[in-house]
């Protein structure tokens, strides 16, 4: 195994296991800290904790024991992901937990590098960019759980962790994979335990995944997963590799299920409601009868027609944020809770009536969905949008596409369709893409 990753969320562990797997590894993602005796295949694998926002110590704690699972496994690499964001607050939870890894490991330093060029986040000075603007200046700035109002991520590394910290800036980044490896080297000598590593391009996080590509623990987004990735394997295997074989997806009926109000999600249920049958989801009701209502949207689901040429129905409890407020005025947070609920019924009704691929939008209502269905980790197969590939159960004949909120262009839902689908809703030009 070359690479053992600790991601977490849910959705992050699945953006990156679709990058190590485009970029030519062959990878199973996990879902928890799997048994002792759990068997993987391939040559990465990623555990999905949920340790963004819980208490540092349970975080800690749950990211020791995946180590120990993946060492276990022999994995050459230890990899701790979080989101190209930084999402953490104060004190935690990145900076516990790469400070509990690197005792753990014996080692003195290690890299921070969250730059996803291909998704607009970049690294220059030290300072992180969300499509060009300060991380502070993002929407990020009014996260409800992690609100970030700094953009330095020295400053953010050392509030939160025990080390002192350093920056590889661009410009020895464009001098190369040596000088890469001698900076980390001069600030391991002037007693620095973490490093920032600057990256704009894709140009830059391949250096960077070559200088690092033997490092004991490294810390960073899918950027730099699939730098190290590309890095890892040889070139004369570029485009050949069959890394994403496992994961394809399964032919069958499907459905949608988006959970996701944000913005991109929005974009994505009016797209797609102009060609697929759709059903907007009542919150009152799954506050009054989560479930009750849940199978009834299920039998609604199995009631339209279904061929390899139709879209898959789509329910939806997408709403705009003055929709959203006003259930929660009327509500509380009970409200999301309930209507997490209902998707989770929907998802378990459909599985048990033979639906087979299941697309859904929103980190939270994948999770529960992934939970109604009993899974416990995925094969990683093509990606579909950058940071979502299809993923095929292990242990159920299920495949799915989950997708965080604001991933995904506006077509995502017809992009999750058979091909006769796409090749009939599509632009001509698009159809074969
Ligand atoms: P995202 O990835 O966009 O954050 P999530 O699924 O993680 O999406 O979170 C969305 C949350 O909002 C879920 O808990 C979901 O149940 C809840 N929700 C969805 N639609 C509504 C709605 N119309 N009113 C209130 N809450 C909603």
């Amino acid at each position: 195994m070359q690479i053992g990753v600790i991601a977490d969320d849910f959705t992050g562990a699945t953006d990156i296991a679709g990058f190590l797997v485009a970029n030519g590894l062959a990878t199973t993602q996990m879902i928890g800290v799997p048994d002792a005796d759990a068997r993987v295949a391939g040559e990465a694998v990623v555990i999905s904790l949920k340790s963004r926002s819980n208490p540092a110590d349970e975080a800690v704690a749950d990211s020791l024991a995946a180590l120990t699972w993946l060492r276990a496994r022999g994995c050459k690499q230890i990899f701790q992901k979080y989101c190209s964001t930084f999402d953490s607050t104060a004190h935690g939870n990145i900076g516990p937990v790469a400070d509990a890894l690197l005792d753990a490991l014996d080692s003195d330093l290690t890299v921070v590098c969250p730059s996803l060029p291909v998704n607009g986040r970049t690294v220059y000075n030290g300072y992180l960019f969300v499509n060009g603007v300060l991380l502070e200046d993002s929407g990020m700035r009014d996260h409800p759980i992690t609100p970030m109002r700094d953009s330095s991520l020295v400053r953010l590394m050392e509030g939160q962790s025990r080390g002192a910290c350093g920056v590889v800036p661009v410009e020895t980044v464009e001098q190369g994979v040596d000088a890469v490896r001698a900076a980390i080297a001069a600030a391991r000598g002037a007693g620095k335990r973490y490093v920032v590593l600057d990256a704009i391009t894709d140009a830059h996080i391949d250096v960077l995944g070559q200088a690092v590509r033997d490092m004991a623990l490294v810390t960073g987004g899918s950027g730099l997963a699939a730098g190290i990735a590309r890095a890892l394997c040889a070139p004369a295997q570029a485009g050949t590799s069959d890394a994403a074989a496992a994961g394809q997806p399964l032919a069958g009926r499907g459905v949608v299920l988006a959970g996701s109000c944000s913005q991109m999600t929005r974009q994505q249920v009016a797209a797609y409601r102009k060609i697929a049958p759709a059903l907007a989801v009542d919150p009152a009701r799954c506050v009054a009868e989560a479930e009750a209502y849940g199978a009834e949207l299920a039998e609604w689901v199995l009631a339209q027609p279904a061929g390899a040429d139709m879209p898959a129905p789509l329910v939806y409890a997408t709403a705009d944020p003055d929709a959203v407020r006003k259930v929660h005025d009327r509500f509380g947070a009970a409200a999301s809770e309930a209507v997490e609920t209902s998707f989770a019924t929907i998802a378990a009704r459909l599985a048990d009536a033979g639906i087979t691929r299941f697309v859904v939008a929103g980190g939270e209502t994948s999770g529960s969905v992934v939970k109604a269905l009993g899974l416990s980790g995925f094969a990683i197969g093509p990606q579909i949008a950058p940071g979502v590939p299809w993923v095929r159960a292990i242990n159920k004949p299920y495949s799915l596409a989950l997708k965080s909120g604001n991933f995904g262009a506006e077509d995502f839902f017809l992009d999750c369709q058979p091909l006769e689908v796409r090749a009939a809703f599509k632009e001509p030009q698009e159809a074969h893409s």
